[in-house]
């Protein structure tokens, strides 16, 4: 029969080493807002959109829109309603709600959805958007 080896010595087992120096410290929240999202966003080209839903389905957080322009009209929403043009669609991605998964951008067929770093201009909160004539709608 094998020989059953001895259990160890709890003092010769390494232990973790605790630390104790943290420090707790007040976070500044516009800080925190800068520095949880990455800086980057998803763009979109409206030119090469072809309406085919890809993005909206595949999108877990649920932050891509295509809306018609009667709800545009709808809304109330002067300025978006300025935007559209007779038959267009305006698509937009929610910026806030979106984590830049890059899900859409893998699925979207023609490469009008890209992902691209935030430069100059782009706030924290803007939306990604644009019209697409429904005349670019696929068949
Ligand atoms: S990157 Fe992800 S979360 Fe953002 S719009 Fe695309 S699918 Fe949605
Ligand atoms: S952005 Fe791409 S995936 Fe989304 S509707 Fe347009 S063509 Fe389709």
């Amino acid at each position: 029969m094998p020989e059953v080896p001895e259990p160890k010595d709890m003092e010769t087992i390494d232990k973790p080493i605790f630390r104790a120096d943290y420090e707790m410290e007040l976070v500044d929240s516009d800080w925190l807002k800068g520095a949880v999202k990455p800086k980057r966003f998803i763009d979109f080209i409206p030119e090469q959109c072809i309406l085919c839903e890809g993005c909206v389905d595949i999108c877990p957080w649920y932050c891509i829109f295509m809306v018609n322009p009667e709800a545009v009209g709808d809304s109330g929403n002067v300025e978006l309603a300025r935007q559209v043009e007779g038959g267009d669609i305006l698509f937009l991605i929610d910026d806030n709600a979106c984590t830049r998964c890059n899900l859409c951008v893998e699925r979207c067929p023609t490469g009008a959805l890209v992902q691209s770093e935030v430069s100059g201009g782009k706030k924290r909160g803007a939306r990604a958007m644009g019209t697409v004539p429904q005349s670019q709608k696929a068949s």
